[in-house]
């Protein structure tokens, strides 16, 4: 959102300079109606081990528009973005799915989710205070929570991101650092931050096979996070050839169509009962009561 006052102090609209267009405000408002009527959904993605271990899910926001059919999620997140409707949308987007863990979790099925939030969320004031209040509301181990940043949370203000992820961590919150290679994060960023897990972005996972350039950075990428004490997971994975090698490079897991896209809830239910997920593992203890 961008405005400029004119000479009598009013706020003048420029649509031009924040491609702000009224095809932009439309969609807005869609949104935020379509929030208002939890008429936004999740879908979730397996993370897999090169096992065959199911070491997590990603929920993955989807919206389907009235007139326009579904809209991709890169498109209103970045509206949601630039309009202040963020913590709306990543308020829902944790509520749905904390309470998608309790309920696999009372249904036996024990799979921790991870949530991507944006650099204005982890930005916001008293943000993990409220993810934490979120967890105990709905009685779900810190540990069944992950939250899926990007290297961006950096550029705005660096020590408010870093004292806002040390609080989520200090709640027991595991972090994980999305899309890495696309941003600029060095060793030194990356040292600092308190996340447990690196996710390889898509653009080399997917020439990994043919590109010998983009193997070796996936090959220094992994062992980089592996000297670091990160589990690193390859996004994007499409045919057996990717996935071979990925586990010639000990990569830690993997997402992608080749094992499976995003499914609505009932549906990695199904799926998840199919592959006797959480079926063999002990109930993880919950903590205890205050
Ligand atoms: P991301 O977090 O990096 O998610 C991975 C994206 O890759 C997802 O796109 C997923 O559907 C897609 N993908 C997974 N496997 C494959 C594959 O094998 N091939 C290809 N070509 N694509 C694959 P999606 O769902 O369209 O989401 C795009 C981005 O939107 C996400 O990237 C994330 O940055 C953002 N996003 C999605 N849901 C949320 C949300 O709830 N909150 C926030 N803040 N951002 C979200
Ligand atoms: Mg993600
Ligand atoms: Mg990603
Ligand atoms: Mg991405």
């Amino acid at each position: 959102y961008q405005a400029k006052r004119d000479r009598t102090g009013v706020e003048v609209y420029e649509a031009r300079r924040d491609g702000n267009t009224p095809d932009r405000l439309g969609l807005l408002g869609d949104l935020r109606r379509a929030l208002q009527a939890q008429d936004v959904e999740l879908h979730y993605q397996p993370k897999v081990g090169f096992d065959g271990r199911v070491v997590g899910l990603e929920a993955l926001v989807r919206w389907e528009h009235a007139e326009r059919g579904r809209v991709p999620p890169d498109e209103f997140i970045a509206i949601a973005e630039s309009s202040g409707l963020m913590p709306v949308l990543t308020e829902y987007v944790l509520e749905t799915a904390l309470a998608q863990v309790a309920a696999w979790r009372a249904a036996g099925l024990h799979v921790p989710v991870a949530v991507n939030v944006s650099p204005r969320d982890v930005h916001t004031p008293g943000f993990a205070g409220a993810v934490a209040a979120r967890l105990a509301r709905h009685k779900v181990p810190p540990g069944s929570l992950q939250l899926e940043i990007t290297e961006h949370v950096l550029l705005e203000d660096p020590q408010r991101a870093a004292d806002t992820l040390a609080g989520l961590s200090g709640h027991g919150v595991k972090m994980s650092l999305d899309d890495f290679g696309t941003g600029y994060s060095s060793l030194v960023h990356l040292r600092r931050l308190p996340v447990s897990e690196l996710k390889i972005d898509r653009s080399f996972v997917a020439r990994l096979a043919v590109d010998d350039e983009d193997a070796e950075i996936v090959r220094c990428t992994i062992d980089l996070a592996h000297s670091l004490g990160l589990r690193v997971v390859a996004e994007g994975v499409e045919d057996d050839e990717t996935w071979e090698r990925l586990r010639d490079l000990n990569c830690d897991a993997m997402q992608g169509w080749l094992v499976a896209a995003a499914m609505p809830a009932e549906e990695t239910t199904a799926w998840l009962r199919a592959r006797e997920v959480g079926a063999t593992r002990a109930t993880p203890a919950l903590p205890p009561a205050p």
